[in-house]
């Protein structure tokens, strides 16, 4: 891991922002609400532009390094802040590695294309804001969407602007989503479209904050369907030209955070987990006050009420087809619709 050099920082960063937030670091905090700093989420505290810094070039080192096929794949868990804007933080996001790392690809590969999968329980809007114009990389999230829920953007109805219109892609879902319901808009929306595509890389933005006890989000997805988007993702990457690169991006509880990276890590290095999670694991987490209930790597079976459940199937329903009326017609889909 390595501190982001300006240069790098500047290929979305405003320099005024990153100035502000190097001086913060040692001293007060002047100007900081008109960059969204010094917030209960973007607090400020010295050593903060290192802080924000780091995963910067942890998530560059990443994308070159698969991009020149040093690598296979790189995950870079501490990376995927996909909120922060050119000079305004945002939910615990202060640098959007993200977006520094697409654009220091393109440098380098201008012709190729990107797909930016983001399955974090928010909206990935740093991330669509900065490539809103850009068809050369596709973004496509899928997040809850309701009343007050961060960052309030993320309709289906945001499908990017002038020549990059159809390559923002967002399927927003409500409260309760849970696995089957989350499964069917991948598999009807996000997998044509990406197979239609056909990316030359691909950043995936993963997010534990979509499991179903994590306490800012209102998604019910169980262990079982990280363990299946990574295979999926990968199986998808494999189709096509296999460059990947996976950030952990949110995740709010961290037992569940922990073991849904421990699940995508073994997945992707191939290394077969053991049936439960070792003992000095469960110690560990017990002396830093977190409690580890199961020991197992599958969630506790969950049902959606059912009372609940034809609303969010039918909310589900109508963001697939919405997206689908939206977007399909840019990757000539028509006929799926
Ligand atoms: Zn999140």
């Amino acid at each position: 891991m390595r501190l982001a050099t300006r240069e790098e920082l500047l290929l979305f960063h405003d320099p005024s922002y990153i100035e502000t937030l190097e001086l913060f670091g040692n001293m007060g905090t002047a100007f900081s609400a008109r960059f969204g700093l010094d917030t209960d989420e973007c607090p400020i505290f010295p050593g903060v532009d290192k802080y924000a810094s780091y995963p910067v070039g942890g998530t560059i080192d990443a994308v070159m390094g698969v991009a020149d096929g040093e690598f296979e794949d790189a995950v870079s868990f501490l990376g995927g802040f996909h909120h922060a804007m050119e000079s305004q933080a945002g939910g615990f996001c202060y640098y959007n590695d993200i977006v520094i790392a697409l654009k220091k690809y393109q440098q380098k590969y201008p012709e190729k294309r990107v797909l930016y999968l983001d399955t974090d329980a928010h909206h990935g809007d740093g991330v669509q804001h900065a490539f809103y114009h850009d068809p050369k990389v596709l973004t496509i999230s899928l997040h809850e969407l309701s009343m007050g829920f961060y960052p309030g953007s993320g309709r289906a109805e945001e499908v990017g602007i002038g020549e990059g219109k159809g390559y923002s892609v967002n399927i927003p879902l409500p409260p309760l989503t849970d696995d089957v319901e989350w499964w069917r808009a991948f598999e009807d929306v996000v997998v044509p479209i990406w197979l239609a595509y056909k990316p030359d890389f691909v950043f995936w933005e993963v997010g534990a904050d979509g499991y179903m006890n994590d306490p800012l989000t209102d998604l019910m997805l169980t262990y079982d369907t990280y363990q299946r988007m990574s295979k999926t993702v990968r199986q998808l990457v494999h189709l096509g030209t296999r460059k990947l690169v996976v950030t952990g991006g949110g995740g709010y509880n961290a037992v569940a955070a922990a073991k849904i990276w421990t699940i995508l890590l073994a997945d992707i290095a191939d290394i077969a987990l053991p049936p439960t999670i070792p003992a000095e694991w469960i110690e560990l987490c017990h002396k830093h006050g977190f409690q580890v209930k199961r020991g197992g790597w599958t969630s506790r079976p969950f049902r959606m009420p059912s009372d609940q459940y034809p609303k969010i199937r039918r909310a589900v329903d109508d963001t697939i087809e919405k997206v689908k009326e939206l977007v399909f017609p840019t990757f000539g889909l028509e006929d799926q619709i």
